[in-house]
């Protein structure tokens, strides 16, 4: 069985993809300098004898790590509220994290898959989007620590892989969800599912008509590891979410349902760059992993409601 390093491995996709591969019979080296992930992520993995957790930085050398099989690099905050937080930082951990976790993959032999985005598509005229879409990115807006740092990343991938024959996979991941998004996260489900938990307005940016594409952390997770097991001819970009589209306000009124809540809707400005429209052209991933979700968005905010309705309990104690 493979030992498999996760980067950003104690955050909220990170922690169910290290369970996913140690069900699998991996060996697993998660790393993580905690910025937004957490050590209860990953606290019941800690005794697991083929897991071990370090707290490192990617922007840093990896040079204590010698043995190693697969290289999933997660490491980057995925909010937007944390990656705009401190965007040179942001630009920091997607550039030098990239080439330190590449110069890994090519002294070790390691095939190595990139955590890239929807986000390299920015505010997309093309819709639904597919792998060879270039994109519609502002390359000096507050997003754009993040859009063009994982377009950077994607460039590097290539660059190692045309120059030092690194053996890489890149996934374009779309909005994923589910249990385990901190509580400060931001990010749109889990804002709405503790407002409704709270009994607090439900915040729509902008006037709601924007779209997104939403994908439960489990099927995100099966579709990263059958790209990491793909064949060599995998070797490009590819699209891994869930094409069903929902507006932001369809998404709080099916949250304020689900919930019976009191919470009534407050509509706040739209960020800056916010796109507009996103849905993801999965026919490639359909084609050559046999992948698509299978979980659907109510059975998907069911278990995230769950979830964060014991987190609020244990808040409370
Ligand atoms: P997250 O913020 O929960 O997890 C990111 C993890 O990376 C955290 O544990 C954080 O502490 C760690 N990290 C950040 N900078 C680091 C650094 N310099 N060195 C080491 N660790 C670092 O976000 P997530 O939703 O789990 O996203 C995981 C990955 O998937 C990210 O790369 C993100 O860009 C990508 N992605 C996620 C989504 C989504 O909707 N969840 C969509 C597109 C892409
Ligand atoms: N959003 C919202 N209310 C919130 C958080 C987010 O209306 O409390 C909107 C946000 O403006 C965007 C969409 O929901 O249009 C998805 O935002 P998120 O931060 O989850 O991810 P993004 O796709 O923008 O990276």
């Amino acid at each position: 069985m493979n030992r498999t390093l996760v980067t950003g491995g104690a955050g909220f996709v990170g922690s169910f993809l290290c369970e996913r591969l140690l069900e699998d019979g991996h060996t697993v080296l998660c790393l993580d300098n905690l910025q937004t992930g957490s050590v209860s992520n990953i606290a019941h993995l800690m005794a697991h004898p083929r897991f071990k957790f370090c707290v490192m930085d990617v922007e840093l050398p990896l040079s204590s790590i010698d043995q190693v099989d697969q290289i999933f690099n997660l490491a980057c905050p995925a909010s937007p509220v944390h990656y705009q937080t401190d965007p040179i930082r942001t630009m920091r951990t997607n550039v030098l994290g990239a080439i330190n976790v590449l110069e890994l993959a090519r002294r070790t032999g390691a095939r190595i898959l990139q955590a890239s985005t929807s986000e390299v598509y920015g505010d997309p005229v093309l819709h639904p989007q597919t792998e060879c879409y270039r994109g519609n990115v502002n390359p000096f807006g507050p997003r754009a620590c993040y859009d063009e740092g994982k377009r950077a990343a994607e460039s590097l991938f290539f660059d190692y892989h045309r120059m030092h024959d690194v053996d890489i996979r890149i996934a374009r991941i779309f909005n994923t969800y589910g249990p385990r998004m901190a509580r400060e996260d931001g990010r749109v489900v889990s804002n709405f599912v503790l407002q409704a938990l709270q009994g607090q307005p439900i915040t729509i940016y902008g006037d709601g008509q924007q779209t997104r594409s939403f994908c439960f952390v489990t099927d995100l997770v099966d579709g990263l590891v059958r790209l990491m097991n793909s064949d060599a001819h995998m070797v490009q970009p590819c699209n891994l979410g869930n094409p069903g589209e929902f507006t932001i306000l369809e998404l709080a009124e099916m949250v304020v349902e689900m919930c019976r809540t009191k919470s009534g809707i407050v509509f706040e400005p739209l960020p800056v760059d916010d796109p507009t429209r996103r849905q993801p052209d999965i026919t490639l991933a359909k084609r050559e992993l046999n992948w698509a979700p299978r979980v659907a968005l109510r059975e998907g905010l069911a278990q995230t409601f769950a979830y964060f309705s014991d987190a609020e309990a244990m808040a409370a104690e």
